[in-house]
């Protein structure tokens, strides 16, 4: 079960793609403890519950962020095998108190950057325009020194997509080793864009076999998540798309969404609202909501079916404007990862002799599929 906590809705950045509505306010310690509370009694008693703090940039709101984790931490039904907590920051608030915290209490820590200072100065900008990036490079570089388990999120465009590759290298020079990409779905992606994603994903597919092999291997969401799911066959029940149960999002007014990615633009932006805390025994089903278009009729018959994240109902939102239907460039980007995955798989078989298949096979179930497939923060 993932539960995200939109601490604020403050930020000190102005990124171009954001769909976060910003103002002052933030989640009172009392709708922290009503959400906290909600979880964990929804949570099936063998189910791992993931506490995301996200915003705005949440660590504008450092104290309510250690008041909350404490809440989470002194439940009666805190259980540390089973409780995951997760920081997504766009890297521009970063010191050794934050740090000492966030090791303490074993919080993963992701860190937004969209790739090299060409590449991430386009679009994470500051008020006024000036970009990000020297800022997060220097927090990704010291969050690598101090912590062990540091995840880096690219999000990329139409503009961007071309970097990849790019964009791969500098993490890796940084020493970066879980790296997650996330397309921007609500871009206007063309059939061009969607005929190149082969080519790209194919060099990032290249560079994954050469870590590999040269004993440094990385975790790449496009690869690593696609070969884990054709290991097993396709996507487990649990790791598919459970919107607005197995997935929740709160703002800082205690509003309920299926998921951090429809919270809205303002708060008054309620398309996607689906409760309120002080009443969540009246939360609505999702499908109420009246966004579930038809699915895609060829997804039926697709070979790639098992694989495919077509379920994931914010990306088809924002794609194509229904939870069900899927975009044309999602179809292309499946498509492409799944092929590059078999190839890497494939290469990697061929040369290490089973020594991949056991590291492959090794990977646990994605926690949840869109951990990290955000493109606010
Ligand atoms: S690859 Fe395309 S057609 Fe096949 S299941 Fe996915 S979205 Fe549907
Ligand atoms: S994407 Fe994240 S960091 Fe950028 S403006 Fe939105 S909330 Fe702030």
């Amino acid at each position: 079960m993932k539960c995200t906590l939109l601490l604020t809705r403050q930020c000190n950045l102005q990124c171009k793609y954001c769909y976060v509505g910003k103002n002052n306010a933030s989640m009172p310690i009392e709708h922290a403890r009503q959400i906290v509370d909600l979880v964990y009694q929804r949570a099936p008693d063998d189910e791992h519950i993931d506490f995301a703090f996200f915003g705005g940039e949440p660590l504008i709101e450092f104290e309510k962020l250690r008041l909350i984790t404490e809440i989470i931490e002194q439940h009666p039904k805190y259980d540390p095998d089973q409780v995951r907590l997760t920081l997504v920051t766009n890297g521009t608030i970063f010191n050794d108190a934050i740090a000492e915290f966030v090791s303490a209490h074993q919080i993963a820590l992701g860190i937004s950057c969209d790739g090299p200072e060409d590449v991430h100065d386009m679009f994470r900008q500051y008020p006024g325009g000036k970009g990000s990036s020297k800022k997060v490079e220097n927090t990704i570089r010291n969050a690598l020194d101090s912590l062990p388990n540091v995840m880096v999120n690219a999000v990329y465009r139409p503009e961007t997509i071309h970097a990849l590759p790019k964009t791969i290298d500098y993490f890796s020079e940084l020493g970066v080793k879980q790296i997650y990409l996330s397309p921007d779905f609500s871009a206007p992606w063309t059939e061009q864009h969607a005929s190149n994603l082969e080519d790209i994903y194919s060099e990032i597919g290249d560079r994954y076999v050469e870590f590999y092999k040269h004993n440094d291997s990385h975790f790449i969401s496009l690869i690593d998540s696609k070969i884990a799911v054709i290991l097993r066959g396709g996507y487990a029940p649990q790791e598919r798309c459970r919107m607005g149960t197995g997935e929740l999002a709160f703002t800082p007014d205690g509003a309920i969404y299926p998921c951090e990615r429809l919270v809205g633009n303002t708060d008054q932006d309620t398309r996607h609202c689906i409760g309120h805390i002080d009443d969540h025994t009246a939360m609505i089903p999702v499908e109420s909501l009246g966004l579930n278009g038809d699915s895609q009729p060829g997804c039926a018959i697709c070979s790639l079916k098992d694989y495919c994240m077509n379920w994931c109902g914010c990306t088809n939102y924002f794609g194509t404007g229904s939870y069900k239907r899927v975009s044309p460039f999602l179809c292309a980007s499946e498509r492409a990862s799944i092929h590059v995955a078999m190839n890497v798989f494939q290469k990697l078989e061929n040369e290490m002799e089973g020594i991949f298949y056991d590291h492959a096979s090794s990977s646990p179930l994605i926690n949840s599929a869109c951990a990290m497939a955000c493109q606010s923060q």
